[in-house]
Parts: C-alpha cells; structure tokens; sequence
C-alpha cells in the first residue's frame, strides 16, 4: 500500500463546509486504497488574527509566547478535520507537531527541522487510521514548542512525506496549480503541468506567490515529487519534480513581476580594491538584503554602483548608504521606489541562446526602458520604471508563447 501525504492550506479549511469538503477528499483518497497523512495549517486568517490579538498588546511580543499562541491555530483545524473524518465513518486521529516529534532547533518563530521520529505515525497507520498532523509546529529536545516560519506547513509536509519514504506530497490550496504568470496580471496566463524544483525557487525568489521555498528546497534534496492543487476540485495540478531532459524543450516556464524593491545609487565612487567590499560589508552587518548590483568601470577614476534592496528596507538602508559613501569619498547617494523587477525562468535557458533578446525586445515593442539586467544559469531579470510592469510581463508572457493555446 503506498502513502500519500496531502496538505490543506487555510484557505481550503476555512470554515465548516470546507473542512468537510477536505474530509470527503482525504475519504476518497483512504478507500482508493492509499495510507494518508494529512497536514492541516489553521483555518483562514487565523494566525494573522492570533499575531494581530498579541501585537495589540505590544509590538515586540517574546518570541517563545507567540509560538505558544501561534501553535493554538493548527491545534483547531486538526482535531475539527478528524471529527469531520469520524463523522464520515472512517478512522482519524489528530497529533499536534511536537506529539509525532518534529523535532526543530530553538529558533522560535522561523525554527528549522532537525529530524522527525515516526514511530507514533507508523503505528497509527497500522490501525487504520487517517493520521492528521498539526504543521507549522514542532519541539526543541527541551520540549519548547516552536514554529517553522509563515507558510510553515508545506515544510510539516514535505518533511513528512521524505520521512515516511511518501510516494508523492500533494499541496492543496485556492488555485489550480502553478501558473505561467500570475492569472490576476496575465489574464490568459497557463496551469504549468510540471516543473523542475529550481525553476519554482527562482520563480518564488522573483515573487512569484508560489510555494514556501524551503519546503522545495527539502524537496529538491530528497527528492520528494510534490503536487500543487485546487482542493475545491479534481486536476492534476501542476508537478514539481526534478529536472528532465524534456523540460529544457522549453525556454522560458515562467515570468514573475516583483514591485517589492528600489533601487539605491552611489555616485562618483572611487575605483579602487576594496570599495565595494566595505559599502556591502557594512550593509550586511545591518542585516539589509541586497538584490541585484550594478557597477561599471569607467574611463575616469570614479565609478557609479547602483543595487536593488526591498522597500521595507529602505528605511534602514539609506543611513547606513549615506555613511560609509562620506567614508569613502563618494558623492551624492539616490534612491528610487518607482521600479518593478520583472523576470523569466527556464531550465531550458541553459541550452538555447538568444532568450535575453527576446525579452528586451518584448519590452523595447512597448517603449519599456531597461535600468538594470541580472542574470543566472535559468533566469534573466530586468529591472524598468515602475507602473509599467503590467505591460510588461504581458508583452514579455505573450513573446514567449505561453497563453493559453
Ligand atoms: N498557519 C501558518 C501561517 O499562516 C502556517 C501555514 O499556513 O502554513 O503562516
Ligand atoms: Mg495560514
């Protein structure tokens, strides 16, 4: 008998209704002759309800309470799910994450799995039962609960589904899978029917609002095949899986729009050895995320450097920027919120050329001005002016073929 394990995100469980729609479907999958665990997140906006309760009290709440609050949330839907369950006829039984020992480190609030102890699973198994797993959550080995990070339940399922040597993991969510583009930006965007787990980091990196990455990063590394798909109907959804020669037929899989970043300029920055290397260390040491980053030589002796960080990091960023540019005798420093990073992903890249022309092309047909280009081994990204990235991702998804045919 193979097993399978099924994860309902908040949406497909948030309310009675759907809770029972899921149940019927975890029935369904039980008498098709699988073993099912099944991972539930807390239903709908529970846990931004739960943060928004603690936040009313203070902005700083310690973190070790609010995986105790935020821990409360997964602990609802899965005892609801398994009544629903029983009340179908079928063996249930729910575990909150630190019961079926999901061990993490103690890094409340973004903890990592170290290690899963099945037995407890195994044996309800062997009874027959429908096990229901509380994700987000687990225990440090001094028995602090702790939580995996937002999203954190696809990670309870992935892991789950590597531990219990799963045949496949199928993620249910509000959509029919993972999209060409983002079918609220490109109307006629596409279901991807498979794809390689690199192309679903890039694309979730791009912004993209795909999968929680690091469950696709254990995915990739154990080699976990993982479904995406609509939990308010039957369909394949889309495959992620590792990369196959048939998957480099195809040049681009995906193009994602990002209006997260700005960009920040360093002008007239002396061109010498160890420039750059003091400017980054020192936004580093502020724990600022940088993005792409551009600099040229020049024909004088000075050098402009221009790089992207998230606009929630800006604030942070500009002092840090304004200092260490006076440090080292460099002149004015600008920042720019107007821009939008747009970007194409395919493994297919990799073996045709001329991918980067099309793309400028597709903007250049729509008068878009390039500022700044990055590119990688499966993807090129293009920084323009922002309020054009509609446009753009439209024009570049339309050059590339991927509508619906
Ligand atoms: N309930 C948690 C969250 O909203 C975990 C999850 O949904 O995967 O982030
Ligand atoms: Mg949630």
């Amino acid at each position: 008998m193979s097993l399978i394990v099924q994860k309902y995100g908040g949406s497909s469980v948030a309310n009675v209704e759907r809770i029972q729609r899921v149940a019927r479907r975890i029935v369904k999958t039980k008498k098709a002759g699988h073993d099912v665990v099944v991972v539930v997140s807390a239903l709908g906006d529970t846990t931004d309800d739960l943060i928004e309760l603690a936040h009313q009290i203070t902005k700083n709440p310690n973190e070790r309470e609010m995986d105790m609050l935020l821990s409360t949330g997964e602990q609802v839907s899965v005892s609801l799910l398994a009544i629903a369950i029983q009340h179908l006829g079928m063996k249930a039984i729910s575990f909150t994450g630190p019961q079926v020992g999901i061990i993490t480190d103690r890094f409340h609030t973004k903890a990592r799995i170290l290690d899963v102890n099945t037995d407890r699973i195994q044996k309800a198994l062997g009874e027959g039962q429908v096990v229901i797993v509380a994700g987000f959550q687990g225990k440090t080995v001094a028995e602090e609960i702790t939580t995996l990070g937002r999203g954190g339940s696809d990670l309870t399922a992935v892991a789950l589904a590597k531990s219990l040597s799963a045949k496949h993991c199928e993620i249910y969510t509000d959509v029919d899978g993972i999209f060409t583009a983002d079918p609220r930006l490109v109307p006629d965007a596409r279901k991807i029917d498979v794809i390689s787990y690199d192309e679903i980091l890039e694309l979730a990196a791009l912004g993209a609002k795909v999968m929680h990455s690091r469950s696709v990063e254990v995915g990739k590394k154990f080699d976990v095949p993982i479904y995406v798909r609509n939990s308010a109907h039957e369909g394949e959804g889309t495959l992620i899986t590792k990369e196959t020669k048939k998957m480099e037929d195809i040049v681009v899989s995906g193009v994602a729009l990002m209006e997260d970043e700005a960009k920040v300029t360093i002008f007239d920055v002396p061109d010498k050895p160890g420039v750059a290397s003091k400017i980054f260390a020192r936004l580093a040491d502020a724990n600022i995320n940088i993005d792409m980053i551009i600099q040229n030589k020049t024909q004088t002796k000075k050098t402009d450097i221009s790089f992207t960080v998230f606009k929630n990091e800006l604030g942070r960023a500009m002092p840090v920027v304004n200092k260490v540019a006076k440090s080292i005798g460099a002149g004015e420093v600008t920042c720019d919120e107007n821009i939008s990073k747009i970007s194409v992903v395919g493994v297919g890249m990799r073996s045709h050329s001329g991918i980067a022309s099309r793309m400028f092309k597709a903007l250049a047909r729509k008068k878009i001005n390039i500022e700044m280009i990055s590119t990688s081994e499966i993807k090129i990204s293009c920084v323009i002016e922002g309020g054009k990235g509609k446009q753009a991702i439209r024009e570049i998804h339309k050059e590339f073929g991927l509508s619906k045919k």
